[in-house]
């Protein structure tokens, strides 16, 4: 066995050392790359993406996990080579059964339509694309086909992205969840706004990038494994255990862009930081699913970054940091900025409340769409329908309506958006029993130090990368099932002390 396990290793290794490489490409291209580099990088990023589906597909990799097999058996489930097979296992049989011709047709289409929503969507032009995402559907549906056996056709979708849950479980949480939210998005939308004038003002860049930065070498984020770079898009990616990057925004007008991007995405990267250095070059190295990942990195962003106890901490610094702009601004009326909850057409400008709304819009209609119940011609009018019912608004244009996000335009519908929601309602989980384990963990957060609380996610999330889907990792830390239960609680606790709820 020794033998074969040290032979898978070795393959593993080569696999994520090509990946790694791909990654810093990518990174390149979306940092520093002149556009001349454009189309030779998308050439470079093809061939090698090729290259490591085909040595990963390749039947020495599945035989070497049936000789395995027995093994793996043999060992307690959480042990790291029953893991790093079982994992294996899984992603192998997902790699082989879609056969890597229309793995290739689909990376060629969801390209080829990136580049035509990049045009699409500032010239208001959804008729252009709707052939495009007509056929970005139905491959989708070809997907979903590779894997027969399913309750819903968009379950094998949203497993790729979230292990374990189905189109029914996503859509039961998120029905409870709606009929928790809507009542709370009501009450506060019905008074009078916050005034966020004061995060309006005029911030240069240099200090906002530094502020941000102090705040998340105070988290935990490691410099020496690690930078931060800008971006159009803000985002993290992983080349190494060694180096885990992320990247940001600025906006001179808006100090909340750069800073909350930057908590996010360093709420990514502790995650990926965080994970046992034995796996690296292994399928364990990686969070294990896009919620669990998304809620590290709301956890950090929204339950710390936006909370009281931390600004009466880091308030006074951003004050000394901004004197002309914040010197004047009480505590409290940043608070509230911060925290500003309104109805809006935008899912990436909204609140924590009213931003799981945004999300389950999208996710139903992925399902309609994907269930031949909405036609891509009805998908514009079932989106102003859907956001006049939710968020009483209905945007002027399609640009603001449905072209808005990218993902239905990069190459799958389905699958690709329950992750948010699902971050948001695990951060609460996993916050409430990290606070339950450590009491001491506010008291902590208002003297500026996380070392606690970094300390629990690491010691039951981080480290594990990949071991435990999300479902076990919930299971193992709360002892129950995914609830929705902590995350209302505080939603009700926070913005009802706010708002006088
Ligand atoms: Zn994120």
């Amino acid at each position: 066995m020794e033998k074969q396990l040290q032979e898978l290793k070795q393959r593993l290794q080569e696999i994520s050392t090509i990946n790694g490489a791909t990654a810093v490409l990518g990174w390149d291209q979306s940092t520093y790359m002149p556009p001349g580099g454009a189309a030779a990088r998308g050439q470079q990023m093809a061939v090698l993406g090729r290259i490591a589906h085909e040595k990963f597909t390749d039947t020495a990799v599945g035989r070497l996990l049936d000789d395995l097999q027995p093994y793996a058996e043999s060992l307690p489930y959480d042990h790291d080579d029953a893991a790093l097979i079982r994992v294996t296992r899984r992603n192998y049989e997902r790699a082989t059964k879609v056969p890597a011709a229309l793995l290739a047709t689909i990376y060629a289409h969801g390209a080829a339509t990136y580049q035509q929503w990049t045009v699409a969507r500032p010239a208001n032009d959804f008729a252009s694309i709707a052939p495009a995402l007509e056929k970005t559907i139905d491959y989708s549906r070809q997907i979903a086909d590779c894997f027969p056996g399913y309750d819903h056709i968009a379950d094998p979708l949203i497993d790729f992205a979230d292990l374990g849950m189905k189109a029914e479980s996503v859509r039961a949480l998120f029905t409870e969840l709606r009929a928790a939210l809507v009542p709370i998005a009501n009450a506060i939308t019905s008074q009078e706004p916050a005034d966020d004038s004061c995060l309006k003002q005029h911030f240069p860049e240099a200090q906002q990038l530094a502020f941000g930065q102090e705040i998340i070498k105070a988290y935990g984020y490691d410099f020496q494994r690690g930078r931060q770079d800008k971006t159009h898009h803000p985002f993290m990616t992983k080349f190494s255990i060694g180096d885990v990057r992320i990247t940001t925004r600025v906006k001179e007008h808006d100090l909340s862009e750069a800073l909350f991007s930057t908590l996010h995405e360093a709420g990514h990267a502790l995650y990926e930081q965080g994970i046992n250095p034995a796996y690296e070059g292994t399928p364990l190295n990686g969070g294990t699913s896009a919620g669990v990942h998304e809620s590290q990195s709301r956890l950090w962003e929204n339950l710390v970054g936006r909370s009281r106890t931390f600004w009466e901490h880091y308030y006074p610094k951003l004050q000394a940091t901004f004197p002309e702009q914040l010197y004047h601004v009480p505590l409290e009326t940043f608070y509230r900025a911060i925290n500003k909850v309104q109805r809006s057409l935008i899912r990436t400008d909204a609140d924590e409340v009213t931003y799981n709304l945004h999300v389950m819009i999208r996710f139903d209609l992925e399902l309609a769409l994907l269930e031949g119940k909405l036609a891509v011609k009805d998908l514009p009018a079932a989106w102003h329908a859907r956001y006049e019912s939710d968020l009483g608004l209905r945007a002027p244009d399609d640009r603001d309506g449905v072209l808005q996000d990218v993902h239905w335009y990069s190459g799958q519908v389905g699958g690709v958006f329950q992750g948010y929601t699902l971050g948001n309602i695990m951060s609460a989980l996993f916050y409430a029993q990290a606070l339950q384990a450590h009491p001491t963990i506010p008291a902590e957060i208002g003297a500026g130090e996380f070392g606690t609380l970094h300390g629990w996610l690491r010691e039951n999330i981080y480290q594990h990368g990949s071991k435990f889907t999300a479902n076990e990792l919930v299971e193992r830390v709360t002892g129950g099932p995914l609830t929705i239960a902590p995350y209302i609680q505080y939603l009700r606790a926070k913005y009802g002390e706010l708002y006088q709820l």
